[in-house]
């Protein structure tokens, strides 16, 4: 999920800072590209879930309690076999120890428990070293915690974020470790979006050039934060859009983040609002199922991996 500094938030929420104005916008065209891939059924792996406040996640006092999950998704496609997102790794608990006081004050002890990536591939029938592809809705540590245990896979990440990531510093810094990435630099496909507008977005890209994923630029969370739309055998296509909202709520009604979280987490509070206003309308029109990576809630139609609960 997180971001920056506890003081900024701190300063936000003493300073009473506006809600950003989350923008109305006209039904999104919905031509969807023509699919020219192999078999695509999508699943959750569900590293762990925890009990957090729902006015974390959508703004509003009092909503009541919101079960948080931490989250990757599987795509298998012949012998290419996609994650989005790397989720929780065995280190995630020795990462966030090993954090600054304000991160770990961010992120609490809520990943502890979590069950890695790999365990949870193999407990899936997913070897590790057959993930060909992870492809990253953003740069944050709960989204790249299992990168380092695939020893195969490409990483593909909006070119903004790759940058960021380059460019950072110090190894924790904008709900980024920058220890996730240690030796995979070559491994980084850094992704421009060269291709048309699509529901609403400015512009997006056929990831593997046959139309079965399409990354689009949905920014404000991270600078190059993305969702991707996954066109599947049957029924509505699935639209991963990370962590652009935690909960439905959030491109339901639409409503951001709560204020705290929404200081600590959203690295552009206004260019998110842009992207809920997108959002929403997509939701509206009903042509996609929306996806978070942290609210179970919006993917009951997808099947788990794994079936029945994970093993720690
Ligand atoms: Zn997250």
């Amino acid at each position: 999920m997180y971001a920056r500094p506890l003081a900024l938030a701190a300063t936000a929420a003493l300073l009473g800072s506006c809600a950003p104005h989350i923008p109305q916008y006209a039904a999104p065209a919905a031509d969807l590209p023509a699919r020219r891939s192999p078999a695509l059924q999508p699943c959750a792996l569900v590293h762990l879930e925890v009990d957090e406040d729902l006015s974390n996640g959508a703004r509003g006092w009092f909503r009541g309690p919101w079960r948080q999950a931490y989250s990757s998704f599987v795509l298998r496609q012949g012998d290419r076999v996609v994650l989005i997102d790397a989720g929780l790794g065995e280190t995630t608990p020795a990462d966030v120890d090993a954090a600054p006081w304000w991160f770990r004050l961010a992120v609490g002890n809520a990943a502890r428990p979590a069950v890695g990536l790999a365990k949870l591939l193999k407990q899936a029938g997913i070897r590790p070293e057959q993930v060909t592809h992870v492809l990253l809705t953003h740069r944050h540590w709960d989204h790249t915690g299992g990168l380092r245990e695939l020893p195969n896979a490409r990483i593909v990440m909006a070119r903004a974020d790759a940058e960021a990531t380059d460019a950072q510093s110090s190894p924790f810094a904008d709900g980024a470790m920058r220890g996730h990435f240690q030796g995979l630099q070559a491994r980084i496909d850094r992704m421009d979006f060269d291709g048309p507008p699509l529901f609403g977005f400015a512009a997006s890209r056929d990831v593997f050039g046959d139309g079965s994923v399409i990354a689009v630029p949905t920014p404000g969370h991270t600078p190059g934060a993305t969702s991707y739309l996954v066109q599947a055998d049957a029924g509505k296509p699935w639209f991963f859009i990370g962590d652009a909202a935690w909960v439905k709520e959030g491109f339901e009604e639409p409503v951001p983040k709560g204020r705290l979280a929404s200081a600590v987490a959203d690295f552009d509070a206004d260019q998110t609002a842009d992207t809920l206003g997108h959002l929403h309308a997509l939701h509206a029109l009903g042509v996609a199922h929306l996806v978070t990576a942290h609210d179970a809630r919006t993917w009951v139609q997808l099947p788990r991996c794994v079936s029945g609960a994970a093993t720690p």
